[in-house]
């Protein structure tokens, strides 16, 4: 059998451990000591109902939200493969929510993911896919469904939401909500990486989301907010599940310095409010990493000081954390998470089709700090911006088919 998860105190320590050494983590240290009595118990799998697939020995379960689906503490993103081989593997192996969207390699995973499922028990998997709100939501929610193969969705997202108002927008609500109840989606929720403390209660007070996909890990120096958020939603009977938990994977654009990405996935996955996350993975060692963690949460010594290699080494890391504070230090009031984002898509997850859709969309001047003789951005992460933002905005001239 596999460990138990971790109890609130070792999370606590592991947590803290991972973030900057700040007066914030002391005090988040001292508030969160004090909610130690209500200690979070382990999933009681005689109360849980069955999940997908049925279940694998040793692994951990737990409930997503009110939702009854059960999902092992680890699943599957499908974002940067387009590899049957090894969506089939973890699927097989019991990773059995698939997490995709409509945008992932120009449809090219949803394609993979549906002949994957084709012929398995329907109730034997989860899918999950993402469309942007706004003009031809239906279109493409038919489309997604027609590449995945499926009559209805699991979960269905609206993608990518950085402001209350957009989670709130009566048109959004009208839209996601009919997707529900004509049966294409048997569950609807948002994706937030940016602001997702606000987005979070903004989808409690909507009271019309099942589950929330959130932007999680060890990185986040807002962790406790964020927290507080994901605990509200959980009481309010929301699933969440969490995305980004490998932090970009690498320390450095040179990819010679990789984040202990099993120690960062043990780290989110600690939070007992959470009910899964979904790793992009693109080789079997990594599924194979994965399903150990799937198994066992606890972080060894050495893991936790992994973690931490980017403040002892001075490491900025190519994960921008979307916090936003750089947007009113720039005077052009560029799109800089978004510019940020597409970095790490380019030189952390090597998917240079998804940096380039979110350059392209963005579609910045050819030089779009020109004029600007410093750059006045103080970045939370002590990110380079201009440097960066110039860098990347060099995809805008590749023509799309080049990633076809
Ligand atoms: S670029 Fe830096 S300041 Fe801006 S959102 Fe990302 S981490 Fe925050
Ligand atoms: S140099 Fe910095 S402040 Fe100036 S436009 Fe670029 S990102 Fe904005």
């Amino acid at each position: 059998m596999g460990k138990s998860p971790l109890n609130r105190r070792e999370f606590l320590k592991a947590g803290l451990t991972g973030l900057a050494t700040t007066g914030a983590a002391a005090a988040l240290l001292a508030d969160e000591l004090k909610k130690q009595k209500k200690t979070d118990k382990p999933a009681d799998k005689n109360k849980l109902p069955e999940p997908p697939g049925g279940r694998q020995e040793g692994f951990i379960y737990r409930a997503l939200g009110k939702t009854g689906i059960v999902l092992p503490v680890v699943c599957m993103g499908v974002m940067n493969t387009d590899s049957y081989e090894l969506v089939r593997a973890a699927l097989d192996a019991g990773l059995v929510h698939l997490d995709t969207a409509h945008n992932y390699l120009r449809g090219r995973s949803e394609e993979v993911i549906g002949q994957v499922v084709k012929g398995r028990p329907r109730d034997s998997f989860v899918v999950a896919t993402k469309v942007p709100p706004g003009d031809g939501f239906n279109e493409k929610l038919d489309l997604s469904l027609k590449r995945l193969g499926l009559d209805y969705l699991d979960i269905l997202y609206l993608h990518n939401l950085t402001k209350r108002d957009i989670a709130l927008a009566p048109e959004n609500m009208a839209m996601i909500e009919a997707a529900k109840k004509s049966g294409k989606a048997r569950f609807i929720g948002v994706t937030t990486h940016a602001n997702e403390p606000e987005v979070i209660r903004a989808a409690i007070e909507a009271k019309i989301y099942d589950v929330v996909l959130v932007g999680y890990n060890f990185r986040k120096d807002y962790i406790k907010e964020l927290n507080a958020a994901i605990e509200e939603a959980t009481s309010a009977g929301l699933g969440i599940i969490a995305m980004k938990t490998l932090a970009g994977g690498f320390w450095d654009k040179q990819r010679t310095q990789p984040i202990n990405t099993k120690a960062a996935l043990k780290w989110a996955m600690n939070n007992p409010n959470i009910t899964t996350a979904v790793p992009g993975m693109t080789t079997f060692d990594q599924l194979k990493s994965n399903l150990e963690v799937v198994k066992d949460l606890k972080l060894t010594e050495q893991e936790l000081q992994d973690l931490k290699l980017g403040q002892t080494a001075n490491l900025s890391g190519l994960y921008c954390q979307g916090c936003q504070r750089c947007l009113p230090q720039c005077p052009k009031s560029l799109p800089i998470p978004d510019m940020m984002r597409a970095y790490m898509y380019a030189y952390g997850y090597r998917n240079l089709q998804a940096a380039h859709e979110v350059v392209t969309e963005l579609n910045l001047p050819d030089n779009p700090c020109g004029g600007c003789d410093e750059c006045s951005v103080n970045c939370a992460f002590k990110f380079n911006v201009r440097n960066r933002l110039v860098d990347i905005n060099r995809l805008k001239t590749v023509p799309g088919d080049f990633f076809a």
